[in-house]
């Protein structure tokens, strides 16, 4: 089997022989229940793979967290078929994939987590090439789509545009990477401090710091279902990544404010001079074109302000970022927590 290559993009320690490590896998799943059985069945061989190499520590556990499904997930999580060993956590309503997916990482107990998308556009072999940087030292491991031939042209360019935007506000991210990724115990429990309400886990991620690595997969297509990423849910979650990690856009205001109001200090002296030597004709382009452009400029700026306005006001009320309804690890159903 053939893996991509690993590389490790800070300065790797001297080499540490870890022993192999206990593995959970995190999966968050809203209404997944057509693609499930595939991903069990992906997963034991996974497992098998591990095992074999000695890669792990023993059997890989499995996090299903049920993130409000509408259709029978939360019954496949329960009656799961399959010999992994699965805990399933339901939330209280539909959470959103980042709270769902955080829901599963403080939930894993495990000394190394992946978390993983339900459909299988995440390659489970690079799970082979991440534990193998984790024995090299990497504390977090990113997995990069190498290729995005597999999504559509609008997803790609989308994309392309959204890692541009984000890398001009000074947001610091792994060009494509999503939420692929591996996390040992110690990444985690950093995580784990930080209190922000509203959620974005690649950026945070970042802010853990460590060594990490990346580990390249091919982006397959989704094995079954439908995406459950509507445009408008793009749009959040990049607005998420903006706010939530720049404030660049409040600055850009300022300059645009600086910029214009230097324009209008040089209209001024040619208005006293045109007047001086009366070449004054009251013109009314001249009024109602300010008047237009300066509205618009205001109300964009207003808008952006008050989107960290939101965030604060969101953030000061510290609601708790998921809310569990119950717990199943084969079987026995456990006391609903929230965080
Ligand atoms: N997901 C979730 N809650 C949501 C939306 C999505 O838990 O509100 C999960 C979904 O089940 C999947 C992952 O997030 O495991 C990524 O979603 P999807 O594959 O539909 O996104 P896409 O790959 O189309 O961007
Ligand atoms: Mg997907």
């Amino acid at each position: 089997m053939s893996f991509s290559p690993i590389k490790i993009d800070e300065a790797a320690p001297a080499p540490v022989s870890r022993p192999a490590p206990s593995m959970a896998i995190v999966v968050p799943c809203h209404n997944e229940q057509e693609v499930l059985p595939q991903l069990f069945r992906r997963l034991e061989k996974l497992e098998a793979d591990l095992l074999e190499r000695e890669a792990i520590g023993g059997p890989m556990a499995l996090i299903l967290v049920d993130d409000g499904s509408t259709d029978r997930t939360w019954e496949a999580i329960e009656a799961a078929n399959t010999s992994l060993l699965v805990t399933g956590i339901r939330l209280s309503r539909n959470h959103g994939h980042q709270h769902a997916l955080f829901a599963g990482l403080m939930k894993a107990d495990a000394d190394v987590v992946v978390s993983m998308d339900a459909d299988l556009q995440d390659d489970p072999d690079a799970v082979i090439g991440m534990l193998e940087a984790y024995d090299n030292g990497a504390e977090v491991v990113y997995g990069v789509r190498g290729s995005r031939r597999k999504d559509t042209w609008f997803k790609r360019w989308s994309a392309q545009k959204y890692y541009a935007l984000l890398s001009t506000m000074g947001v610091d991210l792994i060009p494509d990477h999503a939420d692929f990724r591996l996390m040992s115990r110690k990444a985690l429990d950093a995580l784990s401090e930080f209190g922000e309400t509203n959620l974005f886990l690649r950026g945070l991620v970042r802010q853990v710091g460590f060594t990490s690595a990346t580990v390249t997969y091919d982006r397959a297509e989704r094995a079954a279902g439908e995406s459950k990423y509507p445009l408008h849910k793009m749009i959040a979650l990049a607005l998420e990544g903006i706010t939530s990690f720049s404030v660049r856009p409040l600055r850009l205001i300022t300059l645009l404010g600086f910029a214009i109001a230097s324009l209008a200090f040089l209209f001024t002296f040619y208005s006293i001079f045109a007047w001086m030597f009366g070449k004054t004709v009251p013109g009314w382009t001249s009024t109602v074109v300010p008047i237009y452009m300066l509205g618009g400029v205001h109300l964009v700026a207003l808008g952006v302000i008050g989107e960290y306005v939101g965030k604060i006001y969101q953030e000061t009320k510290g609601r708790p970022r998921f809310i569990i309804d119950r717990t199943v690890t084969g079987g026995a159903v456990e006391a609903p927590i929230s965080m």
